[in-house]
């Protein structure tokens, strides 16, 4: 088992509609990634679809994989664009990373030093820091 000290928030940047073959295909032919993006991404609806094992290593946030988890939602192109499915369904994503790694804390990608994005376009502390409690 692979020491998880961030569980880590993000969104895909696209619109709400884009299924996930195409933003695998994305990072497979055009960033050219061995690896998928994040472990979980949850769709519109709230469904959560596992893409990766909590052992593999994703492709979050560069330099920050080793010992991370990330979980995205599908949208968050332009602004904060979840569902209310998709909030309850990130909740529940954290919640059970955190009662499996409750050293992890719950962090945000544009959180980390030197990164110029707005994902996931909220702030994860301020959102779920609540988690910690319940
Ligand atoms: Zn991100």
């Amino acid at each position: 088992m692979r020491e998880i000290k961030n569980l880590v928030c993000h969104c895909t940047a696209t619109p709400k509609n884009v299924s996930i073959e195409a933003i695998k295909r994305y990072w497979r032919e055009h960033l050219k990634w061995k690896a998928v993006g994040y472990h979980k991404i949850i769709k519109d609806n709230g469904e959560i679809i596992e893409l990766a094992p909590d052992d593999a290593v994703t492709n979050g946030v560069a330099g920050h994989n080793s010992n991370s988890l990330h979980v995205s939602y599908i949208g968050g192109r332009d602004t904060d664009d979840r569902s209310e499915a998709q909030k309850k369904a990130m909740a529940s994503v954290l919640k059970e990373w955190l009662n499996k790694y409750p050293k992890a804390r719950i962090t945000g990608h544009r959180d980390f030093p030197g990164v110029k994005k707005a994902c996931p376009q909220f702030s994860a502390e301020k959102e779920y820091g609540y988690l910690y409690t319940v």
